[in-house]
């Protein structure tokens, strides 16, 4: 399902529509057409991995892994 996500600029709402075809959808809190299509959230599945902006959970019980580490590879809990 061709499921597209929109922004409106005249109002600024955000919004999700299905468009069939050629339809060009309408915003449902002004119905203006003046809509700036955004990316679908199904494309972007991207994680950033090790570039800072992960939360560490530092953890005094737990002193041989630190939980949110994968084996090996861990500078918050010393692993490896
Ligand atoms: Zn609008």
């Amino acid at each position: 399902m061709p499921i597209y996500e929109y922004k409106c600029n005249t109002c600024k709402k955000e919004f999700e529509t299905l468009v069939l075809g050629s339809d060009i959808p309408a915003c449902p809190g002004c119905d203006s057409k003046d809509l700036s299509r955004l990316l679908s959230k199904c494309g972007f599945i991207s994680k950033s991995t090790g570039s800072g902006g992960e939360s560490q959970v530092t953890t005094s019980a737990a002193s041989s892994a630190c939980g949110s580490c994968t084996a090996g590879s861990c500078s918050s809990c010393g692993v490896g």
